[in-house]
Protein backbone atom coordinates (compact mmCIF):
# COMPACT_ATOMS: atom_id res chain seq x y z
CA UNK A 1 0.00 0.00 0.00
CA UNK A 2 2.84 2.23 1.17
CA UNK A 3 6.20 2.15 -0.60
CA UNK A 4 7.39 3.28 3.04
CA UNK A 5 6.56 -0.30 4.52
CA UNK A 6 8.93 -2.90 5.77
CA UNK A 7 7.32 -5.77 6.47
CA UNK A 8 4.03 -6.84 7.51
CA UNK A 9 3.84 -7.92 11.08
CA UNK A 10 0.37 -9.02 11.26
CA UNK A 11 -2.12 -9.35 8.66
CA UNK A 12 -5.32 -8.36 7.62
CA UNK A 13 -7.18 -11.76 8.50
CA UNK A 14 -5.36 -12.46 11.40
CA UNK A 15 -6.46 -8.95 13.05
CA UNK A 16 -9.70 -10.07 11.71
CA UNK A 17 -10.19 -13.69 13.43
CA UNK A 18 -8.39 -12.43 16.69
CA UNK A 19 -10.40 -9.32 17.57
CA UNK A 20 -13.93 -11.36 16.37
CA UNK A 21 -12.63 -13.99 19.69
CA UNK A 22 -11.36 -11.34 21.80
CA UNK A 23 -15.36 -9.47 20.90
CA UNK A 24 -16.91 -12.62 22.19
CA UNK A 25 -15.19 -13.33 24.92
CA UNK A 26 -15.18 -9.71 26.45
CA UNK A 27 -18.85 -9.60 25.61
CA UNK A 28 -19.15 -13.34 27.83
CA UNK A 29 -16.90 -11.63 30.89
CA UNK A 30 -19.17 -8.15 30.62
CA UNK A 31 -22.71 -10.47 30.50
CA UNK A 32 -21.53 -12.48 33.58
CA UNK A 33 -20.76 -8.86 35.71
CA UNK A 34 -23.83 -7.86 34.72
CA UNK A 35 -25.93 -11.20 35.61
CA UNK A 36 -24.01 -10.90 38.62
CA UNK A 37 -25.09 -7.72 39.58
CA UNK A 38 -28.78 -8.76 39.35
CA UNK A 39 -29.33 -5.62 37.25
CA UNK A 40 -30.30 -5.16 33.75
CA UNK A 41 -27.89 -4.39 31.10
CA UNK A 42 -29.07 -0.72 30.21
CA UNK A 43 -26.25 1.80 31.14
CA UNK A 44 -24.29 -0.53 32.95
CA UNK A 45 -21.51 -0.88 30.47
CA UNK A 46 -18.72 1.79 29.06
CA UNK A 47 -15.74 1.48 26.68
CA UNK A 48 -13.36 4.17 26.70
CA UNK A 49 -11.20 4.30 23.95
CA UNK A 50 -8.15 6.04 24.05
CA UNK A 51 -7.77 8.71 21.08
CA UNK A 52 -6.41 8.66 18.74
CA UNK A 53 -4.75 5.22 18.04
CA UNK A 54 -7.74 3.15 19.48
CA UNK A 55 -10.50 3.89 16.36
CA UNK A 56 -9.92 1.58 14.13
CA UNK A 57 -9.33 -1.40 16.39
CA UNK A 58 -12.75 -0.31 18.77
CA UNK A 59 -14.47 0.38 15.74
CA UNK A 60 -14.30 -3.42 14.89
CA UNK A 61 -13.85 -4.77 18.56
CA UNK A 62 -17.93 -3.22 19.78
CA UNK A 63 -19.17 -5.04 16.25
CA UNK A 64 -18.38 -8.10 17.67
CA UNK A 65 -19.94 -7.00 21.38
CA UNK A 66 -23.69 -8.00 21.03
CA UNK A 67 -24.29 -5.75 24.40
CA UNK A 68 -25.79 -2.50 25.03
CA UNK A 69 -22.81 -0.60 25.92
CA UNK A 70 -21.74 3.70 25.77
CA UNK A 71 -18.54 5.10 24.36
CA UNK A 72 -16.88 7.80 26.38
CA UNK A 73 -14.10 8.66 24.64
CA UNK A 74 -10.57 9.70 25.93
CA UNK A 75 -7.90 11.43 24.54
CA UNK A 76 -4.00 11.16 25.47
CA UNK A 77 -1.02 12.40 23.69
CA UNK A 78 2.86 10.65 24.64
CA UNK A 79 4.13 10.94 21.19
CA UNK A 80 3.94 14.16 19.58
CA UNK A 81 4.73 14.92 15.89
CA UNK A 82 7.30 13.04 14.42
CA UNK A 83 8.13 11.38 17.74
CA UNK A 84 9.20 7.58 18.51
CA UNK A 85 9.74 8.04 21.78
CA UNK A 86 7.29 8.24 24.46
CA UNK A 87 7.40 11.99 26.12
CA UNK A 88 5.03 10.32 29.23
CA UNK A 89 1.35 10.46 28.67
CA UNK A 90 -0.40 13.26 29.20
CA UNK A 91 -4.65 13.37 29.32
CA UNK A 92 -5.94 16.10 26.91
CA UNK A 93 -9.11 17.46 27.52
CA UNK A 94 -11.85 15.55 29.91
CA UNK A 95 -12.73 12.28 31.31
CA UNK A 96 -16.37 10.81 31.04
CA UNK A 97 -17.45 11.68 34.47
CA UNK A 98 -20.04 9.38 35.45
CA UNK A 99 -18.33 5.66 35.78
CA UNK A 100 -19.27 5.50 39.01
CA UNK A 101 -20.87 2.03 39.55
CA UNK A 102 -20.36 1.47 35.43
CA UNK A 103 -18.07 -1.45 34.01
CA UNK A 104 -16.08 0.23 32.70
CA UNK A 105 -13.62 -1.50 29.90
CA UNK A 106 -10.77 1.02 28.71
CA UNK A 107 -9.84 0.11 24.96
CA UNK A 108 -6.36 1.54 23.76
CA UNK A 109 -3.77 -0.01 20.78
CA UNK A 110 -0.82 -0.94 22.06
CA UNK A 111 0.84 -0.87 25.54
CA UNK A 112 4.39 0.13 25.74
CA UNK A 113 5.35 1.73 28.77
CA UNK A 114 2.38 0.87 30.67
CA UNK A 115 1.68 5.14 31.19
CA UNK A 116 -1.16 5.48 29.02
CA UNK A 117 -3.20 2.69 30.38
CA UNK A 118 -1.75 3.50 34.04
CA UNK A 119 -3.08 6.81 33.89
CA UNK A 120 -6.53 6.91 32.30
CA UNK A 121 -6.96 3.27 34.57
CA UNK A 122 -6.28 5.62 37.70
CA UNK A 123 -8.10 8.44 37.09
CA UNK A 124 -11.34 5.88 35.96
CA UNK A 125 -10.52 4.58 39.54
CA UNK A 126 -11.09 7.29 41.19
CA UNK A 127 -14.89 7.36 40.16
CA UNK A 128 -15.25 3.89 41.88
CA UNK A 129 -16.94 1.78 38.54
CA UNK A 130 -18.28 -1.80 39.33
CA UNK A 131 -15.23 -3.13 37.27
CA UNK A 132 -12.12 -1.41 35.28
CA UNK A 133 -11.05 -3.68 32.80
CA UNK A 134 -7.82 -2.65 30.17
CA UNK A 135 -8.04 -4.43 26.41
CA UNK A 136 -5.31 -3.38 23.64
CA UNK A 137 -4.80 -4.56 20.26
CA UNK A 138 -0.99 -4.84 20.93
CA UNK A 139 1.02 -5.34 23.75
CA UNK A 140 5.15 -4.81 23.15
CA UNK A 141 7.77 -6.77 24.87
CA UNK A 142 9.68 -4.10 26.76
CA UNK A 143 9.65 -3.04 30.42
CA UNK A 144 7.10 -1.54 31.80
CA UNK A 145 7.42 2.25 33.23
CA UNK A 146 3.80 1.06 34.92
CA UNK A 147 2.73 -2.16 36.41
CA UNK A 148 0.35 -2.49 33.45
CA UNK A 149 -0.61 -6.21 32.46
CA UNK A 150 -3.91 -5.60 30.25
CA UNK A 151 -6.91 -7.89 31.10
CA UNK A 152 -7.53 -8.63 27.08
CA UNK A 153 -4.31 -8.61 24.24
CA UNK A 154 -4.38 -9.64 21.09
CA UNK A 155 -1.25 -9.91 19.89
CA UNK A 156 2.43 -9.72 21.73
CA UNK A 157 4.51 -7.92 19.11
CA UNK A 158 8.43 -7.49 20.04
CA UNK A 159 9.95 -3.93 20.19
CA UNK A 160 10.04 -1.98 17.47
CA UNK A 161 7.72 0.87 16.00
CA UNK A 162 4.87 0.18 14.55
CA UNK A 163 2.29 1.66 12.08
CA UNK A 164 -1.29 0.84 10.80
CA UNK A 165 -4.99 -0.30 12.12
CA UNK A 166 -5.03 3.03 13.84
CA UNK A 167 -1.43 3.40 14.61
CA UNK A 168 0.25 6.15 13.47
CA UNK A 169 3.83 7.81 12.35
CA UNK A 170 3.36 11.66 12.42
CA UNK A 171 -0.43 11.35 11.93
CA UNK A 172 -0.26 9.12 8.88
CA UNK A 173 -0.39 5.21 7.71
CA UNK A 174 -3.48 5.05 10.65
CA UNK A 175 -5.13 3.75 7.39
CA UNK A 176 -3.29 0.76 6.75
CA UNK A 177 -5.21 -2.38 7.39
CA UNK A 178 -2.58 -4.53 8.94
CA UNK A 179 0.22 -3.95 11.48
CA UNK A 180 3.55 -3.15 9.94
CA UNK A 181 7.47 -1.95 10.05
CA UNK A 182 8.51 1.28 8.79
CA UNK A 183 11.89 1.65 6.18
CA UNK A 184 14.72 2.99 8.38
CA UNK A 185 14.32 6.34 5.79
CA UNK A 186 10.69 6.76 6.25
CA UNK A 187 11.76 8.05 9.60
CA UNK A 188 15.36 9.15 9.01
CA UNK A 189 16.30 11.90 10.65
CA UNK A 190 13.99 11.64 13.80
CA UNK A 191 15.94 8.57 14.99
CA UNK A 192 19.18 10.28 16.56
P1 LIG B 1 2.63 3.71 26.66
O1 LIG B 1 1.97 4.86 27.37
O2 LIG B 1 2.18 2.34 27.13
O3 LIG B 1 4.12 3.84 26.58
O4 LIG B 1 2.25 3.81 25.14
C1 LIG B 1 0.97 3.72 24.71
C2 LIG B 1 0.75 4.71 23.60
O5 LIG B 1 1.94 5.03 22.89
C3 LIG B 1 -0.17 4.09 22.61
O6 LIG B 1 -1.48 4.53 22.86
C4 LIG B 1 0.33 4.58 21.29
O7 LIG B 1 -0.33 5.78 20.97
C5 LIG B 1 1.78 4.91 21.51
N1 LIG B 1 2.70 3.87 21.02
C6 LIG B 1 3.44 3.00 21.76
N2 LIG B 1 4.16 2.18 20.97
C7 LIG B 1 3.86 2.53 19.71
C8 LIG B 1 4.29 2.02 18.42
O8 LIG B 1 5.07 1.08 18.26
N3 LIG B 1 3.77 2.65 17.33
C9 LIG B 1 2.89 3.69 17.43
N4 LIG B 1 2.45 4.22 16.30
N5 LIG B 1 2.47 4.18 18.61
C10 LIG B 1 2.95 3.59 19.73
MG1 LIG C 1 -2.20 6.23 21.96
Amino acid sequence: MFPEIERVLIDEARIRARVHDMGAQIARDLTADIARSGMSADGQIVLVPILTGSIVFVADLVRQMPLKLRLGVVAVSSYPGQSMQSKGAALRGEIPRDLGGKHVLIVDDILDSGRTLGLIRRLIEEQSPASCRTCVLLTKAVPRAEPVVADYSGFDIPDAFVVGYGLDYDGYYRNLPHIAILKGHAVKGVHP
